[in-house]
């Protein structure tokens, strides 16, 4: 049966490369890595037809795939992926940070791009076999905010140009080295609000983690760019009026009463882990917490008025981003004392140090959010 296989096929054999990247480039890199220029020396790769399921799981040497020109991901985009961070903490151990949670949105977005479901359990094996073998690819403690960036992924890979899903499809994971996303400790972002293109649409794919929505949302970056903002943000596709998110981010608004809103789950708004994590760790900080719809305007109006005192967005990559600054086309708005902690509000620095913290291992974990990986 399509999609279901057993345990087995998930036994990741282990190809060593031959000749692994020395300890010196090695350390070279570990001492300021880019984010997403740089990999490991291996790979996870596990390949998947209708007639045999998953199979040949494998850790690999890094190194370019052979696929088809008429490979339907390079045509259709049947394609998923997730991001994830393995941290190291001061023991030497190595963890991610609810991993489980990426294996489910993995499996939701599968079935949203009809692509073949990886049993949860494989998929946390899947980045356990590639960080135990690049372990020492996993930057140390010593820094607060670098570690091992995890981009799991599955493409369609059959060569066919008939639109169906894909009989043959490819699983993947491979790592980068992350530094802190911000070199001076986190600084305010601009963001251009957007009328002009929608990220998603009821009944579409903005739920789900695909390249596809990536692909739609560059145009509004652009855009962003060129009226000068660093990042763009969605409203619905329906009314034109409510927030949705950044495209790679969540959004969050701090108001003067300490409430902590963020857009409510629309249905084309993706899940972000950071962002369930910080509507959980928000609550503990003492906030109240309101998970419903906002429109541009309450942002607006919050920002000339003072009620909103601060806007943060919620990703993986970069944890926690301070947002400063809202424009669009006939509105230019700042928000923060840029004179203080570089513009971040005290509440978007709490609520950082905190998810920060427990990642790293520094506050006991609870809630048992954390996964040994290495
Ligand atoms: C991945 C992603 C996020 C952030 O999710 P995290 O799980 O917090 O990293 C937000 N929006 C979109 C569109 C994303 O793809």
């Amino acid at each position: 049966m399509p999609g279901v296989t057993t345990t087995d096929a998930w036994d990741f054999s282990v190809e060593l490369r031959s000749e692994p990247a020395s300890a010196e480039v090695r350390t070279a890199v570990l001492a300021n890595p880019a984010f997403g220029k740089t990999f490991t020396d291996h790979m996870v790769v596990a390949n998947w037809t209708v007639e045999r399921g998953w199979h040949d799981a494998r850790v690999t040497a890094f190194a370019p795939l052979t696929v088809s020109p008429a490979a339907a991901v390079l045509h259709y985009s049947q394609e998923i992926f997730e991001g994830l961070k393995a941290y190291r903490h001061g023991d030497g151990s190595v963890w991610a940070f609810r991993p489980d949670r990426n294996a489910a949105r993995f499996t939701a977005s599968a079935a949203r791009l009809a692509l073949p479901q990886v049993p949860e359990d494989a998929f946390v094996s899947a980045l356990r076999a590639l960080v135990t073998v690049d372990e020492p690819w996993v930057p140390s403690s010593d820094s607060d905010e670098t570690s091992l960036y995890l981009r799991p992924y599955m493409i369609a890979t059959e060569a066919a140009l008939s639109v169906r899903p894909a009989h043959e499809v490819l699983f993947g994971v491979i790592a980068s080295p992350a530094g802190p996303y911000f070199d001076t400790g986190p600084k305010p972002v601009s963001i251009w609000l957007t009328t002009s293109t929608i990220r998603a649409t009821p009944g579409g794919t903005g739920a789900a983690k695909c390249g596809g929505n990536y692909a739609a949302s560059l145009a509004g970056l652009a855009e962003a760019v060129a009226n000068n903002c660093e990042q763009v943000a969605f409203v619905d596709a329906v009314e034109h009026k409510w927030l949705e998110e950044i495209g790679s981010m969540n959004l969050f608004f701090v108001y003067a009463d300490g409430r902590i809103v963020t857009p409510g789950l629309s249905g084309s708004i993706l899940e972000g882990v950071t962002r369930a994590s910080v509507v959980d760790l928000a609550a503990d900080l003492g906030h109240k917490v309101e998970e419903r719809r906002v429109s541009a305007d309450e942002w607006k109006d919050g920002m000339r008025s003072g009620e909103i005192t601060e806007v943060f967005a919620s990703g993986t990559a970069a944890v926690i981003t301070p947002i400063g600054r809202l424009a669009w086309p006939d509105g230019d708005l700042t928000i923060g004392d840029h004179s203080v902690d570089h513009g971040v509000g005290p509440v978007t620095k709490s609520v950082r140090s905190t998810l920060l913290d427990l990642q790293y291992g520094r506050i006991p974990d609870h809630r048992g959010w954390l996964t040994r990986l290495a």
